[in-house]
């Protein structure tokens, strides 16, 4: 889905913006449902937008006019949640369909959130440290002074061009502007570990990546409409984008024993049929600067022809509008993974889909990153961790299951024996484990439920997912008694 026009309206006659291209797709997937069209037009509405400009000195003494956002797509569930992106080409239109695609996201997943999603119009590699920590907590404040942050309203998370340093100085913004002392850490997710983050957040997207291609490959049926054999394991891979999504994305893939033939970064793509070694690409462009000339690898100058080489898994894990219906037929991949939010034109996957690729869709593929920070906001909420007070219990359990057995059988363990057995099964989840754990099934349940969908309507996955989210959020709305 193209995020390059600015204005909110989408003409019919000419290109769709953004967000007229993610309510195309729902108006694609409403028709495989039954509900009343005043409650399609308030699900699709995207209730409200804080748009903001503030100045900010910088160092060498000049003033720039920072551009700023906060769309809340819906209040069905509260607060809203959607993570902040510093970018260049960030407006009010792409973070509207953004704050839309959350709303969907987080229904397919079954994370109780509404949508939302904020944006800086800012290059972050333009600014200083220091720029960048008055430029967040200016935004913070104006958020806080709008009622458009809190734990119970609308809580942001990181997104392309921040992390858990950004969300921290929101933490500490909020803590100081704003009246909430008992919950004020559960006001962003996303946040460093000893700030109240959640173990295994950092990682969270990518491994929900990996999550959900490998759900995907485990339908052996499916596979096999694609020319491709079951499972992760051996499948080559490209991957777009080392930032925080493509790069535990491609790590998870290699570990799950895939092949990564290639890897793109904004200054250019390589390619090694045989295969690259991750950790070792992300060595080489630490110490010279670049992902090019890494031994052994071919370069390509031109990264987004990196999209172009032959795959069988292909990610877009960096910005949207990537695959147009300029490159789409020269795509090779059989399985385009949406890592990236909108990666994908509507003209370019039709034209995917006309040649039986299989893509898994953004809506559902990079939702790992919202439901660790649902964890994360359970945590901040109970103000414990995960796991603290059953991971004695459940060690202490391992050892009296072993007991019993022992006396069931009337037979003593050897007592070296007994300790072997017993490292081996009493170890008590970490939070780390519980997060991973509950990520992992998140994932797994919604693509089945995306996929019955698939078969029952004959539709691609994206509609699949549209649908599904659409019947949940029509329930809540029903449920609240508004519509019949
Ligand atoms: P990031 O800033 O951590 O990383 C993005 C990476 O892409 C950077 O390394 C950047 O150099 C690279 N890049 C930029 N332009 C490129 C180009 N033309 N070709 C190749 N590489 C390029 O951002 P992120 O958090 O990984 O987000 C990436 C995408 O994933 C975005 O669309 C974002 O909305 C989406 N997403 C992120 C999260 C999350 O938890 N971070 C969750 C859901 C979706």
């Amino acid at each position: 889905m193209s995020q390059e026009t600015a204005a909110p309206e989408a003409d019919s006659k000419k290109k769709l913006t953004f967000f007229g291209e993610v309510n195309q797709m729902f108006d694609k997937a409403a028709a495989y449902t039954s509900h009343p069209e005043g409650l399609l037009l308030q699900i699709k509405a995207c209730n409200s937008v804080y748009r903001m400009e503030y100045p900010l000195q910088r160092e060498d003494g000049s003033i720039d006019v920072i551009q700023a956002y906060r769309a809340e797509h819906s209040q069905h569930k509260l607060p809203t949640k959607g993570g902040i992106r510093y970018e260049s080409h960030v407006n009010e239109d792409e973070v509207m369909a953004l704050s839309a695609l959350m709303t969907y996201k987080c229904a397919v997943v079954d994370v109780p959130f509404g949508g939302a999603k904020g944006g800086i119009k800012i290059d972050h590699r333009d600014y200083s440290e220091t720029e960048l920590e008055r430029i967040t907590r200016r935004y913070t404040f104006e958020l806080t002074r709008k009622n458009f942050i809190g734990p119970g309203i609308d809580v942001p998370a990181p997104d392309y061009g921040t992390g858990p340093r950004e969300m921290a100085w929101i933490l500490d913004t909020y803590n100081s502007v704003g009246n909430d002392t008992l919950n004020a850490l559960a006001c962003v997710t996303g946040k460093p570990v000893g700030q109240g983050g959640v173990r295994g957040r950092t990682e969270a997207t990518g491994l929900g990546v990996f999550y959900g291609i490998r759900e995907a490959c485990r339908f052996a049926d499916d596979m096999e409409e694609l020319g491709l054999s079951e499972g992760v394991e051996g499948k080559s891979v490209v991957v777009q984008g080392l930032g925080n999504v493509g790069y535990f994305a491609a790590k998870f893939l290699e570990e799950g024993g895939a092949k990564i033939v290639g890897l793109a970064e904004i200054e250019g793509a390589i390619h090694n049929p045989d295969g690259l070694n991750l950790e070792d690409v992300v060595n080489h462009r630490k110490s010279t600067g670049s992902i090019l000339h890494y031994p052994g690898a071919t370069n390509i100058e031109n990264s987004a022809e990196a999209l172009e080489l032959p795959c069988d898994i292909l990610v877009p894990a960096a910005l949207g509008g990537v695959i147009t219906g300029e490159n789409a037929p020269r795509i090779k991949a059989k399985i385009i993974a949406e890592g990236a939010n909108g990666p994908v034109t509507s003209e370019a996957d039709s034209l995917l889909l006309d040649r039986n690729a299989l893509i898994i869709p953004d809506v559902y593929l990079n939702a790992g990153g919202v439901t660790v920070s649902y964890f994360e906001w359970l945590r901040n909420l109970s103000h414990v961790r995960h796991g603290r007070m059953s991971k004695r219990f459940e060690e202490r359990n391992a050892e009296r299951i072993l007991r019993a057995v022992e006396k069931l059988s009337g037979n003593s363990f050897k007592e070296d024996r007994f300790d072997k057995v017993l490292s081996e099964i009493a170890f008590g989840a970490s939070e780390e484990d519980l997060v991973n754990s509950g990520l992992e099934e998140t994932m797994a349940y919604a693509y089945r439920e995306i996929r019955e969908l698939r078969h029952k309507h004959d539709v691609d996955l994206r509609t699949a997912a549209f649908i599904s989210a659409i019947n949940k959020v029509a329930t809540s709305y029903k449920q609240m008694g508004i519509f019949p």
